[in-house]
């Protein structure tokens, strides 16, 4: 279980739901960790201390806000200072905003952009060259089924994550041969605060009715289950594996058949 001994992982939007999942799972595996996301610091602390607990030897916190490139590459500049190595880099952070695209209020599409689709350029651009330096790497970035199919009301998120499956390929073309690959993760729904926001909405609108609501969203997913945190941890710890090594540019479906229709 200690698969990732000695190496070091940046996990963006860590704080919270899959990010969270990803970077326990990470620890387990013994890798140090760099936890990034929005929180307050007792949720942090508690975070920090979690993750040393199962297995990371180092964790640190760093609060880059995403929308802010400057703050993007001093995290992963930072990562390379304090460890002198950053192997595997974690896209995870995103936002949603759902609304038909009429109504969609433009700082919302600059916020959905900025966030799921303009900082892993950042980040991958700052990474890379200590991956380089290493000749290995992991970059995953977690996309969406969205990344490969639309639903409505969901332009701005749409649009990121299919530029996050593109900008994923472009990656692993320019990395062939270099022991890094770049693949992106293409998830369905997963009950985590960003999903439950969307559930909340729709239960108001079946008049407070959530298991009506759930229904309603399962219709698009053939399995009728949410998948799990835990699932999706699992997925990056067999990308960061020798078994993996062969795998770059892909984009990972783990959506209970959403994109099989
Ligand atoms: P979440 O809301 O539980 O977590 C999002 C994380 O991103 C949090 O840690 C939050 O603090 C962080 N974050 C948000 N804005 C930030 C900013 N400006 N700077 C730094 N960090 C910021 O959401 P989640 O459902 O765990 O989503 C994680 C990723 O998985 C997202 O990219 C999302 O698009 C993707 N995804 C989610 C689902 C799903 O059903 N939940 C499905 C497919 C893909």
């Amino acid at each position: 279980m200690t698969a990732l001994a000695g190496k070091v992982a940046v996990v963006t939007g860590s704080t919270s739901g899959i990010g969270l999942g990803i970077a326990r799972g990470l620890a387990v595996a013994g890798a140090s960790l760099v936890i990034n996301g929005l929180g307050e610091r007792k949720l942090i602390e508690g975070i920090v201390g979690e993750l040393r607990d199962a297995g990371a030897p180092d964790v640190f916190h760093h609060p880059a806000d995403m929308t802010r490139p400057e703050e993007i590459v001093s995290m992963i500049e930072g990562t390379v200072t304090r460890h002198r190595r950053l192997d595997v880099l974690v896209n995870n952070a995103g936002i949603q905003h759902v609304s038909p695209v009429e109504q969609f209020p433009p700082e919302r599409w600059d916020a959905v952009i900025a966030i799921n689709l303009s900082a892993p350029f950042h980040a991958i651009r700052a990474a890379l060259p200590q991956m380089r330096r290493a000749r290995w790497g992991r970059i995953i970035n977690i996309a969406s089924a969205h990344g490969l199919v639309a639903s409505r009301d969901k332009s701005a998120y749409v649009a990121a994550k299919h530029g996050v499956v593109g900008l994923t390929k472009a990656v692993a073309i320019e990395t062939g041969g270099s022991g890094i690959t770049c693949n992106s993760i293409c998830p369905a729904w997963v009950l985590t605060p960003l999903v439950q926001k969307q559930i909340d909405v729709r239960a108001a609108a079946l008049g407070g009715d959530e298991a009506a609501a759930i229904k309603q969203m399962m219709q698009s997913q053939p399995s009728g289950e949410f998948i799990t945190p835990e699932q999706i941890a699992g997925l990056v710890l067999f990308l960061c594996s020798a078994a993996a090594a062969q795998i770059t540019g892909a984009a990972l479906t783990i959506d209970g058949g959403w994109t099989a229709q």
